[in-house]
C-alpha cells in the first residue's frame, strides 16, 4: 500500500473514532447528570438511554469496516514509528478492537443496564444500610463481569487479569501482587508504630464548623491556583467525588462539602482537579484517539494523588495557603502552619477509604484488591462479602465497621461494575512518589516554589513528561521514561516514612 493511501485510511479512521468519542462523551454527560441531580423517578428512562447508547458504541467499536481499516493500517508504513502519535494510536485502537470484538453486544448491553440500575439502587440502599436490597444487583453485576472476564481471558490467564488490563494496560495480577505484598510488609509496621505513638497531632486546629458556601468558594479558588482551567471545566457537587471529560475542552470535577469537615471538600477538590488537569493537558488535536487519551487509570491516579497529597498536604503548601485560608475562615486565625500541617497528616485507622490518611489508605486498597480477586477467580460469594469485608478490616486496621454503609457499601465502584479498578489507586501513589522525586531533581528547589504558591513549573514538567504523551506508551514505560527509574514502591515508602515519622515523636 502507498503511504498516501495509508494516510487517507488513517484520516477516515480518525473521523470515525472521533464520532464514537462524541457518542461516548454524550453517555458521560448522562452519567454526570445522573450523579448531580437526577429526579427520583427518572432512573428507568436514564437506564434505557445508557443501554441503547452503549449498544451503539459497541457496534461502532466492533464494526467490520473499522476492523478492516485497522488491519490495513497495522501493516502499513505508518507503523514504522510505533511510538509516534499515529503509530501508537493505530496500535492502541487495534488492541482495543481485538478485545471488543470478542464481547457479544448483548452482554455489553446487559452490563450497561445492570450497572446503571445497580448504581441507582446502591445510592438509595447505602444511606439506609440496606445491603439486602443491593445484594441481587451486586450478584448480577459480578456474574456479568465474570462472564466478560472469562471470554477475554480465553483460558490463558486468570480472569482477573483481563479486568485489570482494562484499566492498566498489560498490568498482571501476579506482578501487581508482588509490588503490593512488598508495600504491605513495610506499611503495616509503619502504620502500627504511628498509630500506637503517644504523641502526635490531635486534629484540634481543624475542628469546628466551616461554612459550606465559603468552602465552595475557597475550594474553587485553590483549584484555579494550582492550575485547573475553569474556562475549560467546572466544579460541582455529588455524594462521591469524581472527574469526567465531556469533550476536549469540557472537564467536570465534583466534590462534596460537610460543614463539620474542613478537609473533605478541599481535598476532594484537589484530588479531582489533579485528574482534571491531566485531562486538560492531553493533546486536544488527537481527541478520540489513543494519542489524545490518558495512559491508564494508575497514571491518572498518580496525578490526582500528587496534587492532593504530595503537594496539598505538604508543609510548604500550607506556608503559602494558610494566610488565604484564614481570610475565608477567621476561626483559623490563631492556627500555625505546623499545627494545620500536622493535623492534615494525622495517621489513624479508619473505616472510610476516601477519608483515610496517606499511610492507611493503601491498606484499604489492598483488602479490596484481595476481595475482588476472590469474587472473580475464587469462590467468595456476594452474600458473604459483608462478613469477609469486616474480618479483613479487623485484621489489617484493627477496627470493624458498625454497619454496611460504612463497610462494604461505602464505595460506588462495584455498583458501577468497576472491578479491577481499585489497584490502580495504589499504583497511582507509587507512580506519584517516583514522579515527584524526578521533578524535584530536575526543577531544583520545588519546595520553595510551592511555598510561594508557584505551581506552574511542576505542572509544566508534568505536561511535558506525562500529559502530552497521551496513551503512546504503556503506563510503566511512561513512568520509567519520565523518571529514569523502573517501577518501585521504595520511593513511596521512603516518602511516607520521612514525612510522617517526625510528626509522631
Ligand atoms: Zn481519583
Amino acid at each position: 500500500m502507498q503511504k498516501s493511501e495509508a494516510q487517507s485510511i488513517f484520516q477516515q479512521t480518525f473521523k470515525y473514532v472521533r464520532e464514537t468519542a462524541i457518542l461516548e462523551s454524550t453517555m458521560a454527560l448522562l452519567e454526570w447528570d445522573e450523579r448531580t441531580g437526577l429526579p427520583a423517578h427518572a432512573g428507568e428512562h436514564r437506564a434505557e438511554q445508557v443501554t441503547f447508547l452503549s449498544g451503539l458504541v459497541h457496534q461502532r467499536k466492533t464494526s467490520l469496516p473499522f476492523g478492516n481499516w485497522l488491519n490495513e493500517l497495522s501493516q502499513s508504513e505508518l507503523m514504522l514509528q510505533p511510538n509516534s502519535p499515529v503509530g501508537a494510536s493505530i496500535r492502541g485502537m487495534k488492541r482495543d478492537f481485538d478485545k471488543n470484538i470478542q464481547l457479544p453486544e448483548e452482554l455489553v448491553k446487559r452490563i450497561a443496564h445492570a450497572v446503571t440500575v445497580g448504581q441507582q439502587v446502591w445510592s438509595e440502599a447505602k444511606p439506609k444500610n440496606d445491603f439486602a436490597s443491593f445484594l441481587p444487583h451486586l450478584t448480577d453485576i459480578v456474574a456479568l463481569r465474570r462472564e466478560e472476564a472469562s471470554i477475554l481471558a480465553d483460558g490463558a490467564k486468570c480472569r482477573y487479569d483481563s479486568l485489570l488490563d482494562q484499566y492498566e494496560e498489560d498490568a498482571r495480577t501476579d506482578e501487581v501482587s508482588v509490588v503490593f505484598a512488598e508495600l504491605r510488609e513495610r506499611l503495616v509496621p509503619l502504620v502500627q508504630k504511628l498509630t500506637q505513638s503517644k504523641s502526635g497531632p490531635d486534629g484540634k486546629s481543624i475542628e469546628g464548623l466551616f461554612d459550606v458556601p465559603k468552602q465552595r468558594e475557597f475550594s474553587r479558588w485553590v483549584a484555579e491556583k494550582i492550575g485547573f482551567q475553569f474556562p475549560r471545566g467546572r466544579l460541582d457537587e455529588t455524594d462521591h467525588p469524581f472527574c469526567t471529560t465531556l469533550g476536549p475542552n469540557d472537564h467536570r470535577i465534583l466534590t462534596r462539602y460537610y460543614e463539620d469537615s474542613f478537609s473533605s471538600g478541599l481535598y476532594g477538590t484537589l484530588h479531582e482537579a489533579g485528574h482534571g488537569m491531566y485531562e486538560q493537558g492531553l493533546p486536544t488535536e488527537w481527541y478520540g484517539l489513543p494519542a489524545g487519551s490518558a495512559a491508564s487509570l494508575g497514571v491518572h491516579e498518580s496525578q490526582s494523588r500528587l496534587w492532593e497529597n504530595m503537594i496539598g498536604r505538604s508543609r510548604e503548601f500550607w506556608q503559602w495557603c494558610l494566610p488565604y485560608a484564614q481570610k475565608w475562615f477567621p476561626q483559623l486565625a490563631d492556627v500555625s502552619v505546623e499545627s494545620i500541617y500536622g493535623d492534615l497528616n494525622r495517621v489513624e485507622a479508619s473505616l472510610i477509604r476516601i477519608e483515610a490518611d496517606e499511610a492507611t489508605y493503601n491498606l484499604h486498597i489492598l483488602l479490596r484488591f484481595e476481595l475482588e480477586r476472590e469474587l472473580i477467580d475464587g469462590d467468595l460469594q456476594c452474600s458473604d462479602l459483608p462478613k469477609a469485608w469486616s474480618d479483613r478490616y479487623e485484621s489489617y486496621l484493627g477496627i470493624r465497621p458498625k454497619n454496611d454503609s460504612e463497610g462494604v457499601m461505602q464505595d460506588v465502584h462495584w455498583a458501577a461494575g468497576l472491578i479491577g479498578y481499585f489497584p490502580t489507586y495504589t499504583l497511582g501513589n507509587i507512580f506519584a512518589a517516583q514522579l515527584v522525586n524526578a521533578a524535584s531533581d530536575e526543577l531544583g528547589d520545588l519546595p520553595s516554589m510551592i511555598a510561594k504558591g508557584d505551581f506552574q513549573p511542576l505542572l509544566r514538567w508534568l505536561r511535558t513528561k506525562v500529559h502530552q504523551h497521551g496513551r503512546c506508551q504503556k503506563p510503566t514505560e511512561l513512568v520509567a521514561n519520565a523518571t529514569g527509574k523502573p517501577l518501585s514502591s521504595q520511593p513511596f515508602i521512603d516518602y511516607l516514612t520521612k514525612k510522617l515519622t517526625p510528626l509522631y515523636r
